[in-house]
């Protein structure tokens, strides 16, 4: 499977469609989800061109990797949500058909502000 240039996320980072954003930098882009499952639903997504975490894992440059965990963890504590500065929450990804992934562009979910319940429904 190849990369989709036409997928929301893609044309969120080329600017054609606009985002609630939190943080952005060389490696990341954060912005609220549109449709919030928790109190606090961020979304954090790599600036490559990366399709799920098997994608990334496989392609993704070093620097790349540290830049989306550094990024996720700078959105967390600017949500007031990290452990360093509040009560935690939960990194989640979907990763292809059976992992639930609609979006083909990598993203982590960071649901909190709320306990967030049960891991897997
Ligand atoms: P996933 O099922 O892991 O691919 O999650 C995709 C997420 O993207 C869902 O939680 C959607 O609500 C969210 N989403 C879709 N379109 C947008 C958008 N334009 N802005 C923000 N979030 C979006």
């Amino acid at each position: 499977m190849s990369y989709d240039h036409n997928n929301i996320f893609a044309k969120i980072l080329r600017n054609e469609i606009p985002c609630n954003k939190i943080y952005e930098d060389e490696f990341v882009l954060s912005f609220h989800d549109i449709n919030p499952q928790k109190k606090i639903h961020a979304l954090v997504i790599p600036k490559g061109n990366y399709i799920d975490l098997d994608d990334f894992s496989l392609n993704a440059t070093s620097e790349e990797m540290v830049g989306l965990l550094k990024g996720i963890n700078i959105v967390a504590k600017k949500l007031g949500i990290s452990t360093e500065v509040g009560e935690g929450y939960r990194a989640l990804a979907n990763i292809g058909d059976h992992g639930g992934q609609e979006v083909p562009h990598f993203h982590f979910h960071l649901f909190g502000g709320e306990k967030v319940g049960k891991m897997v429904e």
